[in-house]
Formats: C-alpha cells, structure tokens, sequence
C-alpha cells in the first residue's frame, strides 16, 4: 500500500510518500512560500537529486495537485498513476480531549478539528487546508488525521489539570494536552525494543529536543506527565520561546511595558529562549560555537537551557519513583554531545554514568551512550514522526478494507 503523509501549515506543505510493504520513502518533498507568485516547491525522488522549482502558488489546492504531478511525472516520477496512492495521513497538532488516538476523516472529524482552532489557532486551521486540499485533488482517497497530543490523553488528571478555578477546565478546557506526542511514543517504543525490554514494565523519560523542546515521563508505555502545557510554550527553554516562567511577569510586563496581549504572546513565543538570552541565535549550533570564543551570553543560555531541562528529568525522575532510561531525540537531542554530556554529568546521583566516546561519536544512528555499569541508560535515537503517521493511516485503512 502506498500511502502519502502530509504536514500542512499556513504557508507551507511537507510530504513524504511511502510503499508500507517495507516502510520505504519513494519521494519526499516540500512547497514553501504558499500564497506568494514566488513559492518554492523541492522534491527528491529516493535516490535522485532533489529538483526547486519556484512558480506561483496561491493555495494549498494547487500546492497538492504540483506536488501529485511531481510525483507521477514521466523521468522523475515514482508513481504510474496517482491512483496508487491508497491514503493520505495527516499531522494534526491540535486534538484536544477528543482524540487519544487517529482516525479516519470523516465531517465530524472535519468539525471537531476546527471547534479546536481557538487551541491551535497557528496550526489547526492549517491542517484542515490541507485535509480540504487532498479532497478537492483525490476525492475518493481516504485521509487520516494523526495528532500531537493523543499520545498525552493517558495523563492522570493530577498531571494535566493547573491548579486554577476548575470553570476555567470546565467551561474552556484550560488543561495540559502536551506536544510532539508522536515522536514521544516513537522513540519510547524504539527504546523499549533496544532495550529488549517490555514498554510496559519501564520508567522512561523521553526528551524531544528541536527548535520547540519537550520532556515527557512515560510510564508503563504510556505518557504520564509532559513539559508542554496547554500550548507548546511551557515547560523547558526552547530556541525563542520562554518555558516556564512565574505567570504573574505576564501583567507586571503588560503594565510598565505597555504591551498588548499580541505583543506579550510575540515575546513569549518569538523572542526569549536561547535567542533572547544569547543575544546571538536560536540555533544550538551557533550557541556552542560562540561559547567557544568565550562569549558570556552564549554560555549562559546554553547553561540554562541545560538547567531546566536536567531539572525536569529530575522531576519526572521523582514523578516515577525512578527512571530506566532517558532517551534523547530531534534536531539538538540527536547532534548536540555538548548538551548531553552537560545534562548526564550532572545526574550521576541516579547512578548514571555517560559513556563520553560514544556520546562524542558522530552518527545519525540509534546508540546507546551510557556505559555498560550505568543504572540508568541513555540513548540518542533518532524520531521518526512521519512513519509513524504512515503505519497509523496504513494500519486503520487496512482494517477498514478487512471489515469492508
Ligand atoms: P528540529 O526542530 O528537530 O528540526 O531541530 C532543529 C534544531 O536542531 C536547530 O535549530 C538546531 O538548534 C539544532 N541542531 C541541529 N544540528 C545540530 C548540531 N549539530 N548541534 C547542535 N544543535 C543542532
């Protein structure tokens, strides 16, 4: 079965296309620049150069039906015919209480999805373009939605309610829902069966680390408490977003500042983390590098950043009564020894001990970089979002034809 993932936002369209018989990639590709007479479309057939075109397209419509002609054009398509492809699965960010696991797109689906804008307002709506967008271009393909926040709604209340007036639960959801629950349930499987060790009988504490950063305690399999709240802007220090900070800076920064709920959300969310503390970049590449000519700013930002998220595994350590292993993963997890090492070292009470070659080693692969004595492994396993949306929509359209 071939099946095609898509990630839609506002302005752009990644897509992977798979053959599920051996969870192989034919093509991937993306459309930058939605909206613009200057869009950029990439598209890499497996084992082919990547091929830019820059041409207007004005809406997400157009961007699938580009991206469909890629992919069955006669020297560098991959498909003979767009019937092919069998399903379309969706990332969706936003699933509030309603979803804790995918499902096929149905119009209460479509509704459900959009009554969830005013909680993902940046990304929800974006989703439904692309939902709508695949219908318009393959009417009778079936979609499926596959959400951030499902893995999460297994989080006991005490974990995912604040401690505010409970109207504010019941009249407008105000609760923790948490992010990047894909990738979180990705890897702690991936760990569980490096470890040949059931899911269900560990303490794993999982550490999503990428331009948007969380930590989530899976117990027994399942996510038991997560860093990022409501919205993905709480929790750990992040590229430019704050984390965790005393409520009340909101509007004692309102007050003398004079700013708007826009503007206060816009520092929030775009101006603090590394970026703001560094002064220099939101990327972890260039914070190393500056901090290794000696800039103040740099290192300060790296040393909170890795405070904050050793204290969270600190936490979830307690939460659980005990960690078997700590898993580090996306953009920064996977490529910054330095931010391992700095987070390992300091959490040899737990009987933790880094293997510091194998952490240094360079590689793109699953590894284990804790030593052989250590009492609590670590791991760098790289995520893998998009198969796992692949395997979901595989999975509930196949038991759709059976029952059929
Ligand atoms: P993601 O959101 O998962 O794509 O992660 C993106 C972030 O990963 C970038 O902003 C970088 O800060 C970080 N990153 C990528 N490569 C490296 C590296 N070699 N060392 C440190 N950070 C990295």
């Amino acid at each position: 079965m071939k099946i095609l993932v898509i990630n839609a936002g506002s302005s752009s369209l990644k897509f992977q296309l798979y053959e599920m018989e051996n969870e192989s990639v034919l093509a991937k590709g993306k459309v930058e620049r939605i909206g613009m007479d200057s869009a950029i479309l990439s598209y890499e057939p497996t084992g082919k150069n990547e091929i830019r075109q820059v041409e207007e397209i004005l809406e997400h419509t157009t961007a699938i039906r580009k991206v469909l002609d890629w992919l069955v054009h006669k020297e560098e398509g991959v498909l003979g015919s767009i019937k092919e492809i069998q399903a379309v699965g969706h990332r969706v960010v936003h699933g509030g209480e309603s979803f804790s696991s995918s499902v096929v797109v149905d119009e209460d689906v479509k509704q459900e999805i959009k009554r969830l804008f005013d909680l993902a307002p940046l990304h929800n709506p974006a989703h439904l373009l692309g939902i709508h967008a695949v219908e318009a271009n393959m009417p009778d393909v079936p979609q499926v939605v596959v959400f951030d926040t499902a893995f999460h709604q297994t989080m006991p209340s005490q974990s995912y309610l604040y401690p505010v007036p409970m109207v504010l639960y019941k009249k407008h959801k105000v609760r923790r829902y948490g992010f990047h629950g894909t990738s979180h349930a990705y890897v702690s499987d991936r760990a569980a069966k490096l470890m040949q060790r059931p899911l269900d009988e560990l303490k794993l504490v999982t550490c999503h680390i990428g331009n948007g950063a969380s930590c989530t305690a899976v117990l027994n399999g399942k996510s038991y408490d997560t860093s990022m709240g409501m919205t993905p802007l709480e929790g750990l220090m992040m590229g430019t977003r704050s984390g965790d900070i005393d409520p009340a800076i909101v509007p004692y920064t309102m007050g003398k500042e004079e700013l708007t709920i826009g503007e206060v959300n816009s520092m929030l969310n775009k101006h603090s983390g590394l970026m703001a503390i560094s002064g220099i970049s939101s990327d972890m590449r260039e914070i190393v590098q500056a901090m290794g000519t000696g800039d103040r700013s740099a290192t300060l930002a790296f040393e909170m950043y890795e405070y904050r998220l050793r204290k969270y595994i600190g936490a979830y350590a307690a939460a659980m009564n005990g960690i078997d292993a700590i898993v580090f993963t996306a953009g920064v997890g996977e490529n910054s020894a330095d931010l391992r090492a700095a987070v390992c070292r300091k959490l040899t009470f737990l009987g933790l001990e880094l293997d510091e070659e194998a952490n240094e080693r360079r590689s793109g692969e699953e590894r284990r970089i804790s030593t052989d004595s250590s009492k609590v492994q670590v791991w760098v396993i790289p995520t893998n979002e998009e198969l796992v949306i692949a395997r979901d929509t595989h999975q509930l359209i196949s038991d759709r034809i059976d029952v059929v």
